[in-house]
């Protein structure tokens, strides 16, 4: 199999702007090829842009300049992005499988027509049998879980996680990671995924660009070149520690900079 880097993009960001109208500067030449089949992170402190830049791939918010050009060259790509938001935003009065039903639902398509598919999804991600409870009786894993259910459901080309991991415990963390990349070496899925930590960014990516703020911008990129699939043996190997050194150095020098900038130097 050809390795994630050298595999055409899916899409790509060609200098892309974002000015909100407040007058902050969110992202400035934010230039990111976003390559099939690949685990991409988005590494970068609060505020540098990250969830900006997601939300302009997904057609969530519109570019202040630049372009966001997909490699089949529609214009709407809107509806062949799932989302993974950090709060799993569940209809607390659905069903879980009505919850998965929702994005096909809104696409027109009738709970019967897409039983199979969300029953395959809640498969997928080890609720099958949790089909007819309801959010409050999960716990927060198995939330996200029926999250990344119904994000799959209509089968996106590109899977747009926003920090989906940081609000659960380290077990369920790392569990989930896990699963994470088992769905996506099966199913082939082309993955952002934004994060504030090095050990997770390094742990499940093919690559990870690290962000610096004011302006959010591209600071450096990093190649995790191990095997997959990946478990405990890569987490506790010295090549994932100088992984983690060279991704936590350059996220330091990524916030000095942005400081700097900030005291005018
Ligand atoms: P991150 O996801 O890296 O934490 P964001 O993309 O959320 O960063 O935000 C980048 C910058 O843009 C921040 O300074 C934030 O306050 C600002 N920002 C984000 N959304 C808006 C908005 N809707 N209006 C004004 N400013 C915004």
């Amino acid at each position: 199999m050809t390795q994630p880097s050298t595999r055409p993009a899916v899409v790509s960001l060609r200098d892309v702007g974002k000015t909100f109208s407040s007058g902050t500067m969110a992202l400035q030449h934010l230039d990111l090829d976003i390559r099939q089949g690949e685990i991409l992170s988005l590494l970068g402190p609060s505020g540098c842009g990250k969830s900006t830049a997601l939300r302009i791939i997904a057609g969530l918010g519109e570019a202040s300049n630049g372009s966001v050009v997909w490699t089949d060259g529609g214009a709407d790509h809107s509806r062949d992005v799932g989302f993974v938001f950090q709060e799993p935003t569940l209809m607390p009065w659905a069903s879980v499988f009505d919850n998965v039903w929702l994005p096909s639902r809104l696409k027109g398509v009738s709970r019967s027509a897409a039983r199979d598919n969300v029953m395959q999804a809640l498969d997928s991600v080890g609720l099958h049998a949790f089909a007819e409870a309801y959010p409050r009786e999960l716990s927060g894993g198995m939330k996200m879980r029926v999250s990344i259910a119904r994000a799959m459901v209509t089968r996106p080309r590109l899977l747009l996680m926003d920090e989906p991991f940081a609000a659960l415990d380290e077990i369920t963390r790392q569990k989930l990671n896990d699963d994470l990349m088992r769905l996506q070496a099966d199913l082939g899925w082309t993955v952002v995924f934004v994060t504030h930590s090095v050990f997770e960014s390094v742990y499940i990516s093919d690559r990870i660009v690290v962000m610096a703020a004011r302006p959010g911008r591209a600071f450096g990129e990093l190649t995790i070149e191990a095997e997959r699939p990946r478990g405990t043996a890569f987490r506790t190997s010295p090549a994932y520690v100088e992984y983690c050194r060279q991704a936590s150095a350059m996220l330091t020098a990524a916030i000095g900079k942005a400081a700097a900038t900030v005291d005018g130097h």
